[in-house]
């Protein structure tokens, strides 16, 4: 979905060398289980992205992709204290708790999430003002089964934007991902969409927009900021460790918990 948004961005720039853009780079980490193809296809189509945007003078200074080789705790303790941004799109019900965004909050970087996991407490922390939320609830997502009602190919035809970055990926648009665009273009479409990536697209996209004209205004957003770090100690490990000794293990500690 984060890059999909980003073809948008890329194509509305080709169309509108002017268009109202806040310059930004998007930053990508993460590794693929040996055995999950999807995953790897979708990390080969983040890099042949990144070498067409990166590549093409028409959005130079504008849009930028970084995809991290090889994400590891000595790359996270470099990116997670640069970012501003912290992307945390998983459809709600599927994550568990996050603890990346844990360490983003601590390092002020801004939640751009949906209400999944620890996002939730993280929104209960700052409040609705000092996070971004887009997307479905886990709620409407369990009655999206039970009605089986979503059919992703809708919003494909639909949303004409959407429409053209879906082309993208199976029309040659993006230079050498022949299979894996196909193979990503039918997941979406033909095959059900599973993680609900259509649905979500155009909230998300209203989202990413909030967080381009909110940082715009540098005060409002160190002020988001500050208030994310100053409501991130309750993630920190001594407090979980204390009340896992109070709550769970029942054991005496000498540290009070406040
Ligand atoms: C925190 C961390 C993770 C886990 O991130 P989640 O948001 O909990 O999925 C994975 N890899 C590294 C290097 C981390 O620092």
């Amino acid at each position: 979905m984060n890059l999909l948004h980003i073809l948008s961005l890329y194509f509305k720039l080709k169309d509108d060398p002017g268009a109202d853009i806040y310059p930004r780079v998007f930053i990508f980490g993460g590794k693929a289980a040996p055995s999950y193809t999807y995953a790897k296809e979708i990390i080969k189509l983040i890099n042949a992205a990144a070498d067409l945007i990166n590549h093409d003078p028409a959005v130079r200074d504008m849009l930028k992709i970084v995809f991290i080789e090889n994400y590891g705790v000595s790359l996270a303790e470099r990116i997670i204290p640069a970012a501003d941004v912290s992307e945390q799109i998983s459809l709600a019900s599927k994550e568990a708790s996050g603890t990346s965004n844990m360490k983003f909050m601590l390092n002020g970087a801004v939640t751009l999430a949906t209400l999944d996991g620890a996002n939730v407490e993280i929104r209960d922390l700052v409040g609705e003002d000092n996070i971004i939320l887009f997307g479905l609830t886990d709620q409407e997502v369990f009655q999206y089964y039970h009605d089986r009602s979503y059919h992703s190919y809708d919003y494909y035809k639909n949303n004409p934007v959407l429409h053209r970055v879906l082309d993208a990926l199976i029309d040659g648009s993006i230079p050498g991902v022949q299979a894996e665009g196909r193979d990503i273009f039918d997941s979406l479409i033909k095959y059900g969409d599973e993680f609900f990536v259509l649905r979500d697209f155009e909230d998300y996209a209203l989202a990413q927009k909030k967080v381009d004209m909110l940082y715009r205004d540098p005060l409002k957003w160190q002020e988001m900021a500050l208030i994310n770090i100053a409501n991130a100690g309750v993630f920190s490990s001594d407090y979980t460790v204390l009340r896992y000794a109070a709550e769970i293990w029942n054991v005496n500690s000498k540290t009070r918990l406040f």
